[in-house]
């Protein structure tokens, strides 16, 4: 018998039918004798719609209210969660965040969580219940107020809960069917991958792969969580995200033990833009004056590239997310004089495409692999950054589906069928 937690996102409960058919999963792991904890988000786009309900009442809603708002759309799943599971003849908890002791510090809509005292859902599974816990919420000691974990919040309570009651396994449910070797909406020939490892899965996850969490993965590698990424749509097995020193559990049951491939994955985003400024006098000093204004203003800097100077003037390029964007060159334009520098431009039909494999470190020629397929695609290169197990290249963005296709075919990343995509938004 083992202790699993499972996390299911709100496409997996987005109505009353499915919130019946994810009660039949939770109930399907109970009989087949484990201890199981639930953490729920909440249905469909209800954060996205309470959300616009509080932006029209208030142009800025405040902080406290927001959280109090956001954190009743898990209170109902998991209410009606825990009522589907009822009736199918067992006995199932719902928690808030705050009765499941989810100490969390003070932050309203980005809170860390601190703590976890789960005395409560012990005891709920000591008297042989199901146990549903309110995703993405929790509460500060200090303020007694309830805080929200950001969005996408979830899987860091699942993950977070798993560590706390040193669970066997968080397997997070989506609506797809586990880590692929890249967007399979992008790249129909992507294949789902056995397992990742968690460094790859943060690199991954960094640049634009939206299956999981990076919050959630950072935890789960600090406190050793192993987690399953599946789908709530289908009975098949998913990707086992492995931590440092972690035994892939199917090798253990028995099977081969697998060649580890040099790259894991190709990951795409189109959420960055990219703001030049342009004549900086090329003196010491000047980027620190630059980055920290950009810091300032809350944008947080990605990929940089410094351009050599002819003329005692040079470029400074550097990429920001787009909704950041805009805070970034209004700083900077307030402070231009100060700086000295000639012009800005702002860039946002840009796209990165970036390649992860913890066997670069090993392997040499990793990155003349991706340079030589994206010039045979005759795809212009704007910008690269390196890690010590990714490579990135921004790109035009119109560019960027074709440049992952052919470098994930250049790496022998396809699969010979093309990959189901359920229909959803990935979560
Ligand atoms: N409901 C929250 C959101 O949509 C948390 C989550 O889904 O994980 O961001
Ligand atoms: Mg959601």
């Amino acid at each position: 018998m083992a202790l699993i937690v499972q996390k299911y996102g709100g496409s997996s409960v987005a109505d009353a039918e499915s919130i019946k058919r994810v009660a039949k999963r939770i109930v399907d792991t109970r009989r087949a004798g484990h201890d199981v904890v639930v953490a729920v988000s909440a249905m469909g786009d209800t954060t996205d719609e309470l959300l616009d309900l509080a932006n029209e009442v208030a142009p800025i809603p405040a902080p406290r209210e927001l959280d109090m708002l956001l954190s009743s759309g898990e209170r109902i799943s998991m209410a009606l969660l825990a009522m589907a599971i009822h009736s199918m003849g067992f006995e199932a908890r719902s928690f808030t965040g705050s009765q499941a002791g989810m100490i969390t510090d003070s932050q309203h809509g980005a809170a860390r969580i601190v703590d976890v005292t789960p005395v409560r859902l012990r005891e709920a599974l000591d008297e042989g219940a199901i146990v549903i816990v309110a995703g993405f919420q929790g509460f500060n000691r200090d303020t007694r107020d309830i805080t929200t974990l950001g969005r996408g919040g979830s899987d860091t309570t699942a993950v977070a809960l798993a560590a706390a009651l040193d669970a066997d396994v968080c397997e997070i449910y989506s609506d797809v069917d586990g880590i692929f070797t890249a967007d399979p909406r992008v790249i129909p020939k992507a294949q789902k991958l056995d397992h990742i490892g968690s460094e790859e899965m943060l690199e991954l996850a960094a640049n634009g792969a939206k299956v999981l969490y990076i919050r959630a993965v950072e935890y789960a590698r600090r406190h050793g969580v192993l987690i399953h990424a599946r789908s709530t749509f289908s009975s098949s097995e998913g990707t086992y995200v492995l931590g440092e020193g972690m035994k892939n559990p199917r090798e253990a049951e028995g099977a081969a033990a697998m060649e580890e491939p040099i790259v894991a994955g190709v990951a795409t985003d189109f959420g960055q833009a990219k703001i030049t400024v342009a004549g900086v006098p090329d003196v010491p000093g000047k980027a620190a004056e630059i980055f920290k204004i950009v810091a300032k203003s809350g944008a947080n800097v990605d990929m940089i590239v410094q351009n050599v100077s002819a003329t005692g003037r040079t470029d400074i390029s550097f990429t920001v997310p787009k909704a950041d964007s805009a805070a970034a060159l209004k700083a900077l334009a307030g402070e231009q004089t100060e700086v000295g520098f000639q012009n800005l431009v702002h860039d946002d039909q840009i796209g990165k495409l970036s390649v992860v494999g913890a066997g670069m470190r090993t392997h040499s020629g990793v990155s003349a692999v991706l340079f030589e397929a994206l010039s045979a695609g005759g795809i212009n290169i704007e910008m690269i950054s390196t890690s010590e197990i990714r490579i990135s290249v921004v790109l035009r963005d119109t560019d960027l589906a074709e440049a992952a296709r052919t470098v994930h075919t250049a790496y022998g990343l396809d699969g010979d069928a093309e990959a189901t995509v359920h229909a959803g938004t990935g979560r």
